[in-house]
């Protein structure tokens, strides 16, 4: 059976619904409007006949698919926020059916043109349905568009208890683009064996290596005197975290200038005056000596500049943010095969590239839920020329229910 319309209708719902998150806030989940998305999911899977539907006081849609059949208990997440890097308020979904391979232009915004060559695996999707933003706001198909094939799918299964699966936990969570997306309670309140993210791109992504990730404050203080009378006396913090930045390495790692398996250093903020500043810095490598390195980096430089003027007092903070989930996952490789086989008897062909990030899977697994993340189509992703195909989407959805029945057998 075809999913198509299924997912579209639901994607352009989800999509409609802004649920930014904020990085800035202290709460959680960061922002209020998250839970107008999650209170209509938890509403819909009521309504399809889920069991235990429940929102957490930490913002998580949890829900049962009851078992058909034996097998290991396995659970689905996506999350519900949007990214805070571009505009997320106003949303427009449309949709271009039977795309025909040519430029998209926008509705909202005559300068912007979405085309295989500014986007080419577009050019791979002839035929397909299309969805997109009008020009002004990014999509959301990140993560909508996981929520819509997790709905999808659990739907179909409740609607079709022939289908032989396990129990099937569903959790949508908020605040992942800021890195907050999973909480202490959520692996226990899940209570699976394993789990997948549909937070992937590309048909076919089975993704199990995430970056290594440390966050970094360096905090300096200088000497704040009247600059009239502040001969031999004034230190000025502006001119040290200028001198701090300039000794990292720029010609080699940053952010613009490394690919593939080569992390970074990235400086993301910095604020304050000639008294006090601080700057905010992301540490990334695949590997944790090569994370090492990079804060050994960090911390050299910062006593070299502090060497230099004893007068000024500088610190830096490193915290760990994540883990590649690789260390974790090459010891039980089963939910990694399994998807990959489901993937095969598809006829899809499974694709592992590491991702240069981290997901809700990467802290889930360090914390004892392996969850590796799964394709679900979404590409050019934070951005205005986000978009998605339908039945990229309904791949996907495919992919779950293979997966679940596969596990049940095995
Ligand atoms: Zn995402």
């Amino acid at each position: 059976m075809s999913f198509d319309r299924n997912l579209e209708d639901r994607l352009v719902r989800y999509c409609a619904v802004d649920t930014q998150s904020d990085a800035d806030s202290a709460t959680a989940p960061s922002t209020e409007i998250q839970y107008d998305l999650l209170r209509m999911l938890q509403a819909e899977l009521t309504e399809m006949g889920a069991q235990d539907v429940t929102l957490t006081d930490y913002g998580v849609v949890l829900a049962t698919i009851p078992a058909t059949a034996e097998g290991p208990t396995i659970g689905f997440l996506a999350h519900v926020d949007t990214a805070p890097q571009y505009n997320a308020t106003g949303v427009k979904p449309r949709v271009i059916r039977g795309y025909n391979g040519g430029d998209i232009t926008y509705p909202d915004n005559a300068e912007l043109v979405l085309s295989p060559t500014n986007s080419p695996y577009l050019g791979t999707k002839q035929g397909h349905d299309i969805v997109t933003a009008s020009g002004l706001t990014l999509l959301g198909a990140d993560d909508k568009a996981g929520v819509a094939i997790i709905m999808s799918a659990a739907q179909h299964l409740l609607d079709n208890p022939e289908i032989p699966h396990g129990t099937i936990r569903i959790a949508f969570t908020p605040d992942e683009e800021i890195g907050r997306g999973v909480g202490p309670d959520l692996p226990k309140d899940l209570a699976c064996d394993f789990a997948y993210t549909f937070d992937g791109g590309e048909l076919g992504e089975i993704e199990y290596e995430s970056f290594s990730a440390d966050g970094a404050e360096v905090r300096i203080k200088g000497v704040s005197i009247h600059p009239g009378y502040a001969k031999g006396k004034m230190v000025n913090a502006i001119h040290l975290a200028a001198k701090i930045i300039d000794m990292l390495p720029q010609q080699t790692m940053v952010p613009e200038l490394t690919d593939d398996r080569d992390g970074f250093i990235h400086a993301t903020d910095m604020e304050g005056g000639s008294s006090d500043m601080r700057i905010k810095l992301i540490l990334r490598d695949f590997e944790l000596d090569g994370l090492e390195q990079k804060r050994d980096i960090l911390r050299k430089v910062c006593d070299a500049v502090q060497a230099g003027e004893p007068r000024a007092e500088i610190t830096c903070t490193i915290t760990p943010q994540y883990r590649n989930m690789r260390y974790w996952l090459e010891k039980d490789m089963t939910p990694v095969d399994l998807a990959r086989e489901a993937a095969e008897s598809l006829g899809i062909e499974p694709i592992s590239v590491p991702i240069r990030g981290g997901t809700d899977g990467s802290r889930l697994t360090e914390m004892g839920v392996p969850t590796p993340n799964l394709f679900t189509g979404m590409q050019m992703i934070h951005g205005p020329l986000e978009w998605v195909s339908v039945q990229d989407m309904a791949r996907a959805t495919d992919l779950f229910l293979a997966l679940v029945q596969r596990a049940a057998k095995a």
